[in-house]
């Protein structure tokens, strides 16, 4: 669906009629300026007020994003599987699930590349408080996790907006939808093609609503930064800087080496893949949530990047749930950082374990805001470091959770930029799923 210019004058036809994604960046800009100069003076009443009103405004977007959330991956997922054949699924599954792995190895190791060429935390020798309880977090057991991938009720998983079991369930019937219009049986085929037909215009409809949304994202994205740097800005000084930019570098080199490498090797232009991209990525950034940022993704990669939804609506509302490399590669530095902050870096042993363990937190890591650094306390927990009340690990941990915001925006972007790459080279390599006349302008 494309921006639909106004034809109405003033203000408004001035908005409307102008290039969304320069009236994102706008709003991106504007509201870090605004941000940081508020962050100068906390506790000033301007900057309570101003902090009052722009959360209004920033949640007012995250909510119109989530409530297209669920309707989003129930349609999409269905007409998505239901209009390929069951064969064409289990490829596509097959290589979709390949590149994930690829990549996540990939990013777990700039991690901690990164994290060793840096060595942030080095020399900071942080202690904890004496005589404080204990608490430590635990993994949920990897059955538990599997088991509850399929729903005892759909209609409750629907309402409680619990993305996995969602996803199965629309899997399964669209898989059933796809049989059922192959059928012999005219009768049931008619009617299956019938259903067909009313969910692919469900879907439709809610990709116009997005369209219409992705309207107030300019408005929505000046609120969340500027509350972001109104927040953090000044605490964010030192060592927290220092491990600020050594994700960001993981982030920066994962998207170059990572995500840029492959689709070079697979015929692909990247310069032309993030020109298409960026206005998901920047979505990410801002609201700090894959799942928030779904259909945009969707919109994206279908307008801009020319990936048949054939393919796409069942690749990408998986991807935003279990593929996510930004969110290794910071549980990864992270971990490193309070190694070397409470003087216990990791050791090889330790470093192979965080590696496995980043890549497992990262596909059980929900695709909301601030999901990883919970997943970073089990991932702390597995190579030994607990994160115990008063303890100095969790004097660090909680640095580290002072300045999530800011890492959270980086990571998601790296997540849903990882889940469009991955659309788009699963798309190149199947017949008729990528349109490249959008790859030669
Ligand atoms: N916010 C991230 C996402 O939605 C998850 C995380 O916290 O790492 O992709």
């Amino acid at each position: 669906m494309a921006e639909t210019p106004s034809k109405s004058s003033g203000l408004f036809g001035w908005y409307f009629g102008s290039n969304l994604l320069i009236r994102i960046l706008t709003g991106l800009v504007l509201g870090a300026i605004v941000g940081v100069i508020l962050g100068l003076n906390p506790g000033t009443k301007v900057t309570t007020n101003f902090i009052f009103f722009a959360n209004f405004f920033g949640a007012l977007f995250i909510r119109l994003l989530k409530m297209i959330v669920v309707p989003v991956i129930l349609f999409s997922l269905i007409t998505g599987a239901a209009s390929i054949t069951p064969s064409q699924l289990g490829r596509t599954g097959g290589k979709t699930l390949l590149y994930y792995i690829v990549t996540s190895i990939i990013s777990v190791s700039i991690g901690l590349i990164v994290a060793l060429v840096f060595r942030p935390g080095e020399g900071l020798n942080m202690v904890g408080a004496e005589g404080a309880p204990e608490k430590a977090a635990s993994m949920p057991a990897l059955t538990d996790v599997l088991l509850n991938i399929v729903p005892t009720n759909p209609v409750e998983s629907l309402a409680k907006g619990d993305v996995l079991p969602i996803i199965f369930f629309a899997l399964v019937v669209g898989i059933g939808l796809s049989y059922l219009r192959d059928s012999k049986n005219e009768t049931l085929a008619k009617q299956a093609h019938a259903l067909y037909d009313v969910i692919a215009a469900a879907a439709e409809v809610i990709y116009k609503v997005v369209g219409g949304i992705m309207q107030y994202a300019p408005i929505g994205v000046f609120a969340l930064i500027a509350v972001v740097f109104a927040q953090q800005g000044p605490k964010v000084v030192g060592p927290l800087l220092y491990v600020t930019l050594a994700v960001y570098v993981g982030l920066i080199l994962h998207l170059c080496i990572g995500y840029g490498g492959l689709m070079t090797l697979f015929g692909l232009n990247f310069v032309t893949f993030i020109k298409g991209a960026w206005e998901a990525m920047i979505t990410a950034f801002v609201t700090r949530s894959s799942s928030g940022t779904l259909p945009v993704t969707l919109r994206v990669t279908e307008e801009n990047l020319g990936v048949s939804r054939k393919i796409s609506s069942f690749i990408l509302p998986i991807g935003a749930t279990v593929n996510m490399d930004g969110t290794s590669i910071y549980i990864a530095i992270c971990a490193m950082f309070i190694g070397f902050a409470v003087g216990h870096p990791l050791s090889g042993d330790q470093m192979l374990m965080l590696m496995i363990t980043a890549t497992l937190a990262a596909i059980g890591t929900a695709g909301v805001p601030g999901a990883g650094a919970i997943m970073l306390i089990m991932a702390l927990e597995t190579v030994g470091l607990k994160v115990e009340a008063g303890s100095a690990v969790a004097a660090t941990y909680a640095l580290v959770l002072g300045i999530d915001a800011l890492l959270d925006m980086g990571r998601t972007a790296m997540n849903v930029t990882g889940d469009m790459a991955g659309v788009t080279i699963v798309a190149k390599t199947e017949e008729g799923m990528l349109d490249e006349s959008k790859w030669k302008k």
